[in-house]
């Protein structure tokens, strides 16, 4: 009995090792990809979580198909034409540190580990958000007013109503 406790306790703690500290998600700068997508499934009923770094195992494929691959280095903007200089950041959060690592490796034409390592220190100046500006507040539209109107008028006709009726 004491063995086989034994036994179950040590099952825990292997398992609690296997458990890991972090979880990957996308743009985790857990790895050099410039696209780091993540595959994840969970399933409680049987107590397992796969977490698959897709963008590593393609790396590897992509070695392997050269002639299926290519990489572009611009992107096509509203109009349709290319554009080959990285754009300014201009999201309403604030520049996610993967994205901010890969594009100055794309800037100075260094590998992102190397910009990982110098700028992890100088993380203030990492692009800032821009909140967009609120929207204007707007007064109530004519539907708004008519519908009060009426609703004025009901209270008003059901107003007089009790008064005709108490007098008859
Ligand atoms: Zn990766």
């Amino acid at each position: 009995m004491t063995n086989v406790l034994n036994q179950l306790a040590r099952a825990d703690v292997l398992q609690a090792l296997m458990l890991p500290e972090d979880s990957w998600e996308a743009d985790d700068d857990a790895c050099d990809c410039t696209f780091q997508r993540i595959g994840m499934w969970v399933n409680p009923y049987v107590a397992e979580t796969l977490e698959v770094r897709m963008c590593c195992i393609w790396k590897q494929l992509y070695g392997l198909f050269p002639n299926e691959v290519r990489t572009i280095p611009g992107y096509r903007d509203e109009g349709g034409e290319w554009v080959t200089e990285p754009r300014g950041w201009d999201g309403e959060a604030d520049m996610p540190q993967a994205i901010w690592y890969r594009q100055l490796a794309r800037l100075q034409g260094r590998p992102v580990a190397d910009i990982r390592a110098e700028y992890r220190m100088r993380d203030g100046e990492r692009p800032r958000g821009t909140p967009r500006p609120q929207a204007q507040a707007t007064g109530p539209t004519a539907a708004d007013v008519l519908l009060t109107a009426m609703d004025v008028l009901a209270d008003e006709v059901a107003r007089l109503r009790a008064l005709v009726e108490g007098q008859g």
